[in-house]
């Protein structure tokens, strides 16, 4: 029996990299997919075609995650399709950078609600599903799993992006938060922070060799992520394997974490 049997996942931001990597995944573990996007649908449609080459289901939804109506209408479509909701992967997320002098109020707030305050939308609709289903043993101990899609940046400041760095360390504690809220519903919430992962949201920074040379240069391990690398943490996560994990923010960044700078003495 694959982990995940006959549950429910909607994964924001779905139509492209690690939010595509983690519906994939979660469609191999056995999960029913809502493959949510914002703009792209060719994207969507690429992760729908291959989560059913890999024998998946799922269907796509447009939405705009900031949007507290949207966000609604998915959850709406996702239960009339599939009867309920058993997993959210909170993934949207953009980057818009600027200087923090030059950063327009618009570029702030656009950030902080695409990257957070999406979270807080989508996870009050999940919740509010997962207490009226209950739990359902067949499919899973608890009544519903979220998983937050932070970064590395909940933690290493980053100047120039301090609209994305301030959303993802409000992550931090929403998700801490959330899951010591919720843990008496035996809803659970955790966080994933990636490090450096191939997508198009950092492109500039691992497609030529120059810029890959620099990036490893903060990458103990030695390699730029793969969107493969967050889609099994985040089965893992979704899965009754994690079963006791709760309030957790696990990096996923090959050691970016970890201070490189001071390995020879700082
Ligand atoms: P990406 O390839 O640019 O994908 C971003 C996804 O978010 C797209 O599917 C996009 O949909 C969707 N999205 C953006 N705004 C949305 C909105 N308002 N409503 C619904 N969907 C929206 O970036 P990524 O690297 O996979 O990033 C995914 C998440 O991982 C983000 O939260 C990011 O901060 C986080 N992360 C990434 C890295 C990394 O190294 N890649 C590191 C740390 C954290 P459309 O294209 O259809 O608009």
């Amino acid at each position: 029996m694959k982990p995940l049997q006959q549950q429910i996942a909607i994964v924001t931001g779905a139509s492209s990299g690690i939010g595509q990597g983690v519906a994939i995944a979660l469609a191999k573990a056995g999960a029913k997919v809502c493959i949510n996007y914002r703009s792209s649908e060719d994207g969507a449609k690429k992760t729908l075609k291959e989560i059913e080459q890999n024998g998946g289901e799922g269907f796509i939804q447009q939405a705009d995650v900031s949007q507290p109506e949207a966000v609604k209408t998915m959850f709406r479509n996702t239960v009339e399709q599939y009867g309920t909701v058993d997993i959210l992967v909170n993934n949207a997320g953009i980057q818009v950078d600027a200087p923090f002098l030059e950063m327009s109020h618009d570029d702030w707030q656009k950030v902080i609600d695409v990257n957070l305050s999406s979270q807080f939308y989508c996870s009050q609709e999940a919740a509010k599903e997962f207490i009226r289903r209950g739990i359902v043993e067949e499919r899973s101990k608890a009544a519903g799993k979220i998983i937050c899609m932070s970064s590395v940046h909940d933690i290493i400041p980053w100047a120039g992006h301090i609209n994305y760095a301030t959303a993802k360390a409000g992550i931090l504690m929403f998700a801490k938060t959330l899951a010591q809220e919720l843990a008496e519903k035996k809803i659970r919430v955790n966080a994933i922070s990636p490090g450096a992962i191939k997508t198009d949201i950092n492109r500039d920074a691992w497609e030529d060799d120059a810029s890959r040379e620099k990036l490893l240069q903060l990458i103990p391990y030695q390699r730029v992520g793969e969107v493969e690398d967050i889609g099994k943490a985040a089965v893992w996560l979704a899965s009754d394997d994690s079963d006791y994990v709760q309030g957790q923010t696990i990096y996923i960044d090959g050691g970016m974490t970890l201070y490189p700078g001071f390995k020879d003495n700082g």
